[in-house]
């Protein structure tokens, strides 16, 4: 994937404080995409999950301290590209989902070169990081990362400064310049594990956080038609991409030489891709 480059300003009108908060990360972005760069021309974008096992297999959120209560599922999601067509039906019933616009993909599908020259698809949600960048410069605090792992925004407290935009290494935040489409669902509040994306605030992906509780799919894991795409819990080490088709999330990650995108940026994220033959998921065609 390209890095992009920063084409942000401070937005008017914010107190000198946080502006100036606003315009030390936004140069913080010009510095992950700087690296960005660098690691695209190693060619060597990504870690395998067998190297990086005993890492990858106890994430912060189930080290709690003495004392704490450990959280009872620690989300994440496996990404097959083995069988990604690219027919992008994630990103349609996502939308559909949440009401999102043409251009808000929440998750969005890149087409990628491999080693060989060809070309395969590599869908790209939030990476839900355990050491979200995007959650450390919101000037006022309006992310939130849940105990089990879910990077969430409170669209109430946001003010759309877009720092989290900035700092996101994966492009995976887009700011809402219009009013929500009308929603065809019921007329719940919007919560942050629900949003209803609002003018001038930030959205993102939030791995259909409401339907995780009651043991429901994400709308992009039920809707692919190839079973690409799975929501899995490290806690229980299960993961899941429809019904009947459950596996053990750890020997499926090491069985298939599991990798994490741009791993080396310390983001820590909680998706794992696997890997056809030839890929890297270094390139976007
Ligand atoms: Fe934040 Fe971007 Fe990581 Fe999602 S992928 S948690 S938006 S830094």
């Amino acid at each position: 994937m390209k890095p992009h480059t920063t084409d942000l300003e401070v937005p008017a009108g914010l107190p000198l404080e946080v502006a100036q908060e606003v315009k030390k990360f936004l140069s913080r972005r010009n510095l992950l995409a700087t690296v960005g760069v660098a690691a695209a021309a190693g060619a060597l974008t990504m870690v395998s999950y067998r190297d990086d096992a005993q890492a990858a297999t106890t994430p912060k959120a189930m080290t709690a301290s003495k004392g704490a209560k450990a959280a009872e599922h620690a989300w994440c999601m496996v990404i097959d590209l083995r069988h990604c067509d690219g027919c992008e039906v994630c990103t349609q019933s996502c939308q559909q989902r949440h009401g999102l616009r043409e251009e808000q993909t929440w998750i969005k599908v890149f087409g990628m070169t491999d080693s060989a020259g060809g070309t395969y698809h590599m869908p790209r949600p939030c990476m839900m990081c355990e050491d979200p960048p995007c959650v450390y410069v919101c000037p006022v605090g309006a992310n939130i990362r849940t105990d089990e792992g879910l990077v969430l925004v409170d669209d109430n407290a946001c003010v759309g400064s877009r720092a989290c935009m900035a700092a996101c290494p994966y492009e995976a935040r887009y700011f809402n310049w219009t009013d929500p489409l009308p929603l065809n669902r019921m007329p719940m509040p919007a919560t942050p594990q629900m949003p209803v994306p609002q003018k001038g605030t930030v959205g993102k992906c939030v791995f259909c956080a409401d339907r995780l509780p009651q043991g429901e799919l994400p709308a992009c894991v039920a809707g692919c038609p190839m079973g690409v795409l799975y929501i899995g819990d490290l806690v229980t080490d299960v993961a899941v991409n429809g019904p009947g088709n459950t596996v053990v999330l750890s020997q499926f990650l090491r069985d298939n030489d599991a990798v994490r995108f741009k791993e080396e940026l310390g983001t820590n994220p909680r998706v794992y891709y696997i890997l056809g033959h030839g890929q890297n998921i270094g390139d976007q065609a």
